[in-house]
């Protein structure tokens, strides 16, 4: 018997039981980020699919890190700007080690490896894009679709390419799930990882002047220093995710210390500072003997272009489908579009799923708010084209 024709499905509405059938077939195609195959049977699904709406598909091989290829997707129409809409195709866990689909009708459920993150809001931007363009309204903007193979692990390889995807779109949307409450996000941290390595003469504690400086001590002086520095500026904020030092005895200080610094921040002048206070304390406390790299380097995303009726059109649709006010939001972490932002664009993100668990075994979404928030975006796309 197919999906559609189930008889528990009876009450749910026939566009949504499509969307969900969909969304079975993709949960199913198990693909964890290294699990290069996996991702790219979820890229060639996704490649015919928006081949059937008119796009052109490729593929784009990476070119620095091991992942399956990103897929770029364009429905050009001659203008002079873009809409961009930002997917990504893997997941952090495997199909085997958290269960594929399944969907709990009385409980307006659906279960699944990713099905929050992101493969419910593929489903969103599938539907959506469907219905806006079988009412032919005439384009004012080209579509593209850019869709990462590797956004659990950073979407390494592919920033350059979203920085000038980003350049040529006017509007970019990304379809991670919404926050908790239901609120979509209008602005994201950005976030910097350091690697720090610091070194000093190894000594005999004992024998040694009291006040000598070893490698721990002056890390905990440049710290202190970061940790009361930064507390004027609201948006910024850093941790120790861990600390190491070389040696592990009583008796003999550690020749050196490594540490992961992790940066959390809005305004890039609030990064500026704090990498200069970074390097200026460790040129003092570490006199100068120290290394850092970054491994990891994600502008912001801030809410500085809004575009205010847009918001108002698409959360005026979503609050007559589903009863309920939202509101565009902060979130505290990043994503891939993040390196979408450029001077003049607008970026809305969490236009995906209402779910929760992600990257958990219970990862869960609201089902019938797929198609809410489909057919509200689809008000919106229709707003711009007005
Ligand atoms: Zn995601």
């Amino acid at each position: 018997m197919s999906f559609l024709a189930h008889s528990t499905y009876a009450s749910t509405p026939e566009e949504l039981l499509v969307m969900l059938s969909w969304l079975k077939k993709i949960v199913n195609l198990s693909s964890q980020t290294n699990d290069l195959k996996g991702v790219l049977s979820v890229q060639n699904f996704l490649a015919v699919y928006f081949k059937n709406l008119g796009f052109k598909a490729k593929l784009i091989e990476n070119p620095e890190a091991d992942s399956a290829p990103l897929l770029s997707l364009r429905f050009d129409r001659g203008q002079k700007e873009d809409i961009s809409f930002v997917l990504h195709s893997d997941t952090v866990n495997s199909v085997k080690e958290v269960g594929g689909f399944h969907y709990d009708p009385s409980r307006d459920l659906a279960f699944g490896c990713g099905i929050a993150d992101m493969k419910g809001g593929i489903v969103v931007l599938m539907n959506a894009l469907k219905q806006f363009l079988n009412r032919r309204v005439p384009l004012k903007y080209n579509l593209n679709i850019i869709v990462s193979p590797n956004e659990e692990k950073g979407s390494i390889g592919f920033h350059n390419y979203f920085m000038k995807m980003g350049i040529q779109s006017r509007y970019v949307f990304c379809f991670e799930p919404s926050l908790e409450c239901g609120g979509i996000i209008g602005s994201r941290n950005g976030n910097r990882w350091y690697n720090l390595k610091t070194y000093a003469e190894s000594f005999h504690t004992g024998r040694t002047a009291k006040g000598t400086m070893n490698s721990t001590h002056a890390f905990m002086h440049t710290f202190n220093e970061l940790y009361h520095s930064i507390n004027e500026f609201d948006d910024l904020k850093f941790n120790v995710s861990s600390l190491k030092t070389c040696g592990d005895h009583y008796n003999k200080s550690s020749a050196s210390l490594t540490a992961k610094i992790d940066v959390r921040f809005i305004k890039n002048s609030s990064l500026e500072f704090f990498d200069d206070l970074l390097h200026k304390s460790l040129r003092k406390n570490s006199e100068n003997r120290f290394e850092t790299s970054i491994v990891d380097d994600c502008p912001s995303m801030s809410a500085k272009t809004r575009d205010l009726l847009l918001e108002q059109v698409y959360l005026r649709d979503l609050k007559k489908q589903e009863g309920k006010a939202y509101k565009v939001l902060h979130s505290e972490g990043c994503s891939d579009i993040n390196y979408f932002q450029s001077f003049n664009n607008i970026c809305l993100d969490g236009l995906g799923a209402v779910g929760w668990g992600m990257h958990e075994a219970d990862e869960r979404i609201r089902a019938s708010r797929l198609l809410t928030r489909s057919n509200s975006l689809e008000k919106a796309l229709v707003y711009l084209c007005r």
